[in-house]
């Protein structure tokens, strides 16, 4: 086990045979091996830093009905909310304050925000912050729509994957949603220059080491600046509400192969982490994780943004807990900086 580690670690590739053996295969000690190479390389490559980016959670309209997502549309008791443009200025305003130099606009594919008005959006928060990188987590639209949105200014863009085996992606999502347009919009939003971000739930229901092989196989060919993956969480309301949650050991250890394997990736220790364990997010970047991203969205909609249960919104994950998480970061050697954060190609 250990040699194939090795083996990832000197040529940041596996082939499907050595990923499944190894995923199905690990003990304890692989896992703990892995996990402190993939602190080496993180260290190598952005030494102790680790940026900090203000998700703004825009809206939670949604007209897909992914099972797994408690803000799906026929979750019927999801409270809904749209912020109106004035709160989202004001959000970045205090993010600003607070040292955020990248905010992520996250929401349900909301049909309210058009092209047009998101593209006004991305115009107003890069005029108001040309300091400021803006990410883009919106969702599948058309080629052209992506254009826009980054002519408009728009830096970056997440669009996790989700589970690149065409089986498993139908039993997380129903028609007409498919693997081959996530995949093609990915492949389209690389095309157009954003810094691209993929990834996938851990222990969604269905995922086996074969799917997970696949999972890594497929961000080696898509080669992103960004990876996020986090435990799946089950919501009560969705199909899903009996499906056991991922772990947080599993997580850990798929984020030091992503590290080992994409050396310069920016990979966060995602908030689902950090509901699953309250010392989920530094472990995740004591495992090669290197970016945190905190909450800046209004108090008043934080609870409705409900993915999946117990989701942490008020903590030292919110924007409000910035000087906490600097603290925690100290603690684990790690600095929060205050820059743009952006991929670095060198
Ligand atoms: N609508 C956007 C944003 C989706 S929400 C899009 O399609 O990209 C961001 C991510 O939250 C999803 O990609 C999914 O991987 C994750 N997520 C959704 N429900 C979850 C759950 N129950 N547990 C853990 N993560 C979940």
């Amino acid at each position: 086990m250990k040699e194939l580690i090795d083996k990832l670690y000197q040529t940041q590739a596996l082939d499907k045979e050595e990923l499944i053996f190894l995923i199905a295969g690990r003990n304890r000690e692989t896992e703990l091996y892995a996990r402190e190479l993939a602190r080496q390389v993180r260290e190598r490559t952005y030494g102790n830093r680790v940026f900090i980016r203000g998700l703004i959670e825009f809206t939670n309209y949604c007209k897909n009905d992914c099972y797994y997502c408690g803000i799906r549309r026929n979750n019927k008791k999801a409270a809904r909310y749209r912020l109106t443009k004035e709160d989202i200025l004001d959000c970045c305003r205090q993010g600003y304050e607070l040292g955020f130099r990248t905010f992520v606009l996250q929401g349900g594919e909301d049909g309210y925000f058009t092209a047009e008005r998101l593209t006004e959006l991305i115009r107003e928060i890069k005029n108001g912050y040309p300091d400021c990188a803006l990410t883009l987590s919106v969702g599948e639209k058309k080629e052209e729509e992506y254009r826009a949105f980054r002519e408009a200014g728009a830096d970056r863009y997440l669009l996790r994957h989700e589970t690149a085996d065409p089986d498993h992606y139908r039993i997380l999502h129903p028609e007409p949603l498919s693997l081959e347009n996530r995949k093609h919009c990915l492949f389209l939003l690389k095309k157009l220059g954003f810094q691209t971000g993929a990834g996938f739930m851990v222990g969604s229901p269905g995922q086996t080491p074969e799917t997970l092989a696949e999972d890594f196989l497929f961000l080696k060919k898509l080669d992103p600046e960004m990876v996020g993956i986090g435990p799946f969480i089950s919501h009560g309301d969705t199909p899903f509400r009996e499906q056991p949650d991922g772990t947080m050991e599993d997580t850990l250890f798929y984020l030091a192969l992503l590290r080992l394997m994409l050396p310069r990736v920016l990979l966060p220790a995602t908030t689902a982490l950090g509901t699953i364990h309250p010392s989920g997010r530094e472990k995740g970047i004591l495992s090669g994780a290197n970016v945190v991203m905190p909450n800046l969205s209004p108090l008043s909609v934080r609870k409705k943004y409900m993915l999946y249960d117990g989701k942490i919104s008020t903590g030292d994950e919110a924007a409000e807990g910035v000087k906490n998480l600097k603290k925690r970061m100290e603690a684990i050697g790690c600095q929060i900086v205050t820059d743009r954060g952006d991929y670095n190609r060198e």
